[in-house]
């Protein structure tokens, strides 16, 4: 059978599930890089028992699928994507306090509400999320981070959806958190929600470092264009956009895509950029950056 009946057999089981399904979506729509072509089909979905079976069906039919964040780390090709795309809402965006200062959060919360519930509730622990425009499950796949947090700090356990549909968790020690890593980025395990230990401190601290961080944010980042945060990680001993600087690339433009003049570190979208501008960018800097200093840069956004 070919490939596109088997996905039609997907999208069909999800109407059948009551989910809202969009064919043919650019995945520029999706993504905070403002790029990629079309989505086969994008399913939304709202509650565990319908993503297991839906993952299960597509694993049975051989169909590949994604799981979609807020789309802030995130290249997806200009031929766009002949597969699956699952968004995560409905319980999924849920949030409790579980105990004084134990949160369940579902994966498709966006960091944002998560750290304002934080606030809300007198819990410290996220401020260094503050700003960090992914969505909870995204943020726990990269162990994201920022001004020395680290999401391994705050996350106790993750429940999962396996390929088979089967449900579990893992502790935060089964999570194998590290920088930019986790045990989701190499098994492909779907993150349904977390649970995450938090302290008690007053309103008006937390404030203040929340504020704080946004500033330095606003100050230094280029968050006037489409981006997809800091494109490299950092190398041991460095710091990528400082190498990038060093090496003259400031500025340095391919198609619409550009290294940022306000954070070497970044790639932004100047209008039109296409994946393949940002492709031979990422190469280019790459290249330079090895020859002119010797040290290799690894690029962070995952890439479709
Ligand atoms: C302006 C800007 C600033 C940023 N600053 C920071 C920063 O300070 N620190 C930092 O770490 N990052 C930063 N980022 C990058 C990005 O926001 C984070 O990596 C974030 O955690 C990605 O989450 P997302 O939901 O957008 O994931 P997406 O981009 O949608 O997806 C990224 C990966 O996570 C996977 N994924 C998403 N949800 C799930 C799930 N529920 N289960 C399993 N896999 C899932 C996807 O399949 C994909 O492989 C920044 C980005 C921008 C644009």
């Amino acid at each position: 059978m070919d490939i596109n009946e088997n996905i039609n057999i997907i999208i069909q089981s999800a109407i059948g599930r009551g989910c809202r399904v969009l064919e043919h979506e650019p995945m520029s729509k999706y993504t905070t890089f403002k790029i990629g072509g079309e989505a086969r089909a994008i399913i939304f979905v709202g509650n565990l028992k319908t993503m297991s079976d839906l993952v299960r069906v597509c694993t049975d039919e051989n169909v590949p699928y994604f799981i979609l964040g807020n789309g802030s780390n995130l290249l997806v090709s200009d031929d766009g994507y002949n597969g699956i795309m699952f968004k995560l809402e409905g319980d999924f965006k849920k949030i409790s306090l579980l105990e004084e200062n134990t949160v369940f959060c579902g994966a498709g919360v966006s960091l944002a509400k998560l750290c304002k519930f934080a606030l809300d509730h007198n819990l410290s622990g996220l401020e260094f999320a503050w700003g960090i425009p992914g969505s909870v499950g995204g943020a726990a796949y990269m162990n994201a981070g920022a001004y020395g947090g680290e999401m391994k700090d705050v996350l106790m356990s993750a429940s999962y959806i396996d390929p088979q549909g089967s449900q579990g968790r893992f502790t935060v020690d089964e999570m194998n958190l590290s920088y930019r890593h986790s045990v989701f980025t190499d098994n492909g395990y779907i993150i349904s929600g977390v649970i995450l230990v938090l302290k008690e401190d007053s309103h008006d601290s937390i404030r203040e470092r929340m504020d704080d961080f946004m500033d330095r944010r606003r100050s230094k980042q280029p968050l006037e264009f489409p981006s997809a945060g800091s494109v490299f990680k950092r190398p041991e001993g460095y710091f990528a956009g400082g190498l990038i600087e060093q090496c003259n690339l400031k500025g340095e433009q391919i198609g619409g895509a550009q290294v940022s003049i306000k954070h070497a570190g970044f790639i932004v979208n100047k209008g039109g950029a296409t994946c393949d501008d940002v492709c031979k960018l990422v190469k280019h800097i790459q290249d330079t950056v090895l020859e002119k200093t010797g040290v290799e840069l690894e690029c962070e956004i995952n890439r479709l």
